[in-house]
């Protein structure tokens, strides 16, 4: 797992060729390795990594490595500097993300479900995705997306207390938004029967998401992917993301550099696709930190424990970033603490910021925090409404002490 040099599988070689051969990307990374014997075994750790900066400066089709007419998708994410990150995908390609997540969303959900899809559907792959499994295992599916004008917000939380969707897929903190939303108008969210919550990125501690489920009565699932690479984390029956070894070959590496991190440490997940046809990706850097854990399902495939994008890490003076769910899990685990905690630097202190927490909490909160980093902690308090505020205005960035302080 944090090596590429397990022994290569034929799967692995054909969409080693198949992208090689195939992408204009990597026919130029081909290109620039010409002199080594042809039909020798490509060996993965001999290729270079992928960055985000190359699929961005390749243009939208600049990894498509299929025929224009067999592109029946094209879909783009955004990198945390904007770019955009255009993936194509075949019928194929599209058939077996299907049914990828439709197997292992088959231990959540079923005819008898309503499902709400609470991500974003504009030119995202992510909702499409969902949407599609989810109507495969017979569920009902409503997609409410997340960022139309059509359905904002404050629709999606009447339609939620109108139709009481046994499903919710989402993130944690629309989760809690919605859940705000309802509660001030008079519902009681607990009792509007939502059985799953199924989280689709907006990585957060595990005490977190768990008390976020909590607050519906729900359990949390757990999926990982981005448009790039879809459904490369699927939840087992216990809601752990494991990661899809039939699409999927992971690395971890250190985030600063290229070297594989210790196995079991938190690192850089990179991914090799093993069976896409329209857009084969060859070590890519995913800026999303994991850590590979063993799940007490019992399923072999490492479950991937989030952490977070590469740029959220928090760097202290001296020593090893801490990323920003450790942290947040060692803040949050302290009894008495609420639903959120933002942490980061603030003139000069490191500095956490959590959600209406007394002042024996706080203390608590800062011998934690010391504990775990070796440094003092600031810890200071806002009301649940300025979390609320400030997290629709971070949008997918995390949420820093000064976005708190800015209201
Ligand atoms: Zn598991």
């Amino acid at each position: 797992m944090t090596t590429a040099e397990r022994p290569a599988t034929d799967r692995l070689q054909q969409q080693l060729r198949h992208a090689l051969d195939r992408s204009p990307y990597y026919r130029r990374v081909a290109g620039s390795r010409r002199g080594r014997h042809d039909t020798a075994p490509v060996v993965l750790a001999d290729l270079p990594l992928t960055t985000a900066e190359d699929v961005a400066a390749a243009g939208p089709l600049g990894f498509a490595a299929v025929e224009y007419p067999r592109i029946a998708r094209y879909a783009e994410s955004r990198d945390h500097a904007g770019r955009p990150l255009g993936a194509a995908a075949t019928t194929g390609d599209l058939r077996r993300t299907t049914a990828a997540m439709a197997e292992a969303l088959r231990a959540h959900a079923g005819p008898a479900d309503l499902a709400f899809v609470a991500v974003p559907y504009e030119l995202s792959g992510g909702a499409q995705d969902t949407d599609r499994a989810l109507a495969a295992v017979g569920a009902g599916v409503v997609g409410v997306g997340a960022l139309s004008p059509v359905c904002p917000p404050e629709r999606t939380a009447e339609l939620v207390a109108a139709l009481r969707p046994s499903l919710l897929a989402t993130t944690p903190d629309r989760a809690l938004a919605t859940h705000a939303r309802l509660t001030a108008a008079g519902h009681v969210p607990r009792a509007l029967g939502q059985r799953v919550h199924l989280y689709l990125g907006g990585p957060c501690s595990p005490v977190r998401a768990a008390r976020v489920a909590e607050l519906w009565g729900a359990t949390a699932a757990w999926a990982y992917g981005s448009t790039l690479t879809p459904a490369a984390g699927l939840p087992c029956a216990a809601g752990t993301a494991h990661l899809t070894a039939a699409l999927y070959h992971a690395e971890v590496i250190d985030p600063d550099g290229t070297d594989p991190v210790p196995d079991g440490g938190c690192g850089e997940l990179v991914l090799t696709t093993l069976a896409a046809e329209a857009t084969p990706l060859l070590r890519y850097r995913t800026g999303d930190l994991v850590r590979p854990a063993r799940c007490g399902c019992g399923d072999p495939r490492p479950a991937l424990q989030q952490h977070g994008r590469v740029e959220d890490r928090w760097r202290p003076p001296s020593g090893a970033p801490r990323t920003a769910v450790e942290l947040e899990q060692a803040v949050l685990s302290v009894p008495g603490t609420g639903l959120y905690c933002a942490t980061g630097w603030s003139a000069g202190r490191p500095t956490a910021v959590l959600d209406e927490a007394t002042g024996g909490t706080r203390s608590e909160a800062a011998r934690a925090l010391r504990a775990l980093t070796g440094i003092a902690w600031q810890v200071t308090a806002a009301d649940r409404t300025a979390f609320l505020t400030a997290t629709t205005r971070a949008g997918r960035r995390r949420l820093r002490p000064a976005d708190l302080e800015a209201l």
